[in-house]
């Protein structure tokens, strides 16, 4: 019966990918097609390496790489969130690799230590405020959105989307749990309203006052921001006089039974060059992971600031410490 239903996971993945040629480099990707295809071509036509791909939620993708195991056709995973590559180095899907081009190109708190991943775009989750109700100087910290001035003003996202779920862990490397557990608290009774199912919501509520304030990544403000200019919202970047604004990666790593790691590496460091880094950051508004090159002129005039510099790899580290501790807190 198992081998029957690895056997259906097999011919599912065939069928799009077909056999895996001896160049060809196989991608399982949770970012969508439309961010991804774009530099999966301009890859092959600089380098003459064709690449096969399949989007699916990274959970699943997961489950398959996991059902598949030595059999599996996948050269790569490409995922959203340290939290998620943490996840899938630590069930023991990839593998580490070597190479001096991603040494030189990617910093250091932006990789897994064992090298089993490497972000290759930065996310900012930062504060979004409604600009009638509230001025820049009326913000400073994440910390400061739990005192009792914000009360019936903040608005959140679900605590079960993972990019919160980084957030608090990250908040947990650099504070220790009870201080993470105390702002926590201090968000859940200033929430004005239930959490919203994703940042564009948020945002809509932001700007029609449901609430003055909120914490969002920067590329939904970016696209919500290109349809309706006119929506009273700005980003406002917390904690530049201490730890700076929380970042997060999209990113990859070679898969542990991958049939073509040298191809799956040349894609690594394709993206982590000067052409992989402008697509990777710029289809998504994101920023460069690789710090010789500047974000697009729109993700730019947003203004610079200063990164929070922990390691990453805590986002998966503490990531059940962090669901445990909303959950205390009832963050829903
Ligand atoms: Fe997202």
């Amino acid at each position: 019966m198992f081998s029957r239903i690895v056997s259906t996971l097999l011919l599912g993945v065939f069928a799009v990918s077909a056999a895996h040629a001896a160049d060809e480099v196989v991608v399982y990707s949770a970012r969508a097609e439309q961010l991804i295809k774009p530099m999966f071509d301009a890859f092959t036509k600089e380098t003459g390496v064709p690449v096969k791909f399949i989007t699916d939620k990274e959970g699943p993708l997961m489950e398959r790489l996991r059902a598949e195991g030595p059999n599996t056709p996948a050269d790569l995973l490409l995922t959203v969130d340290a939290g998620n590559l943490w996840q899938a180095a630590n069930a023991g899907l990839l593998k580490p690799v070597q190479s001096k081009v991603l040494d030189a190109n990617i910093p250091a708190h932006l990789k897994d230590p064992d090298n089993q991943w490497f972000g290759l775009s930065i996310r900012a989750r930062t504060i979004v405020y409604n600009t009638k109700k509230l001025k820049p100087a009326d913000l400073t910290t994440y910390e400061d959105l739990a005192s009792p001035k914000w009360k019936g003003k903040l608005c959140l996202r679900t605590s079960k989307k993972v990019y919160n779920q980084s957030l608090v862990a990250m908040m947990i490397a650099e504070k220790g749990e009870a201080e993470t557990e105390k702002i926590v608290n201090g968000w859940v009774s200033n929430l004005a309203t239930d959490v919203f199912p994703d940042d564009t919501k948020l945002m809509e509520a932001i700007a029609v006052g449901q609430c003055d304030v909120g914490i969002v990544n920067t590329y939904y403000y970016g696209r919500l921001i290109e349809k309706k200019p006119n929506l009273p919202l700005a980003l406002f970047w917390p904690n530049q006089k201490n730890s700076g604004v929380h970042v997060n990666v999209s990113g990859a790593g070679v898969v542990k039974h991958s049939k073509n790691e040298k191809g799956a590496v040349q894609l690594l460091e394709w993206f982590s060059s000067e052409n992989g880094q402008r697509m990777f950051a710029d289809l998504n508004m994101e920023y460069p992971a690789n710090p010789s090159y500047k974000p697009d002129p729109v993700v730019a005039s947003w203004g610079e600031f200063k990164h929070n510099l922990i390691n990453v790899a805590k986002a998966g580290e503490l990531q059940a410490a962090a669901v445990r501790l909303m959950d205390r807190a009832r963050y829903k």
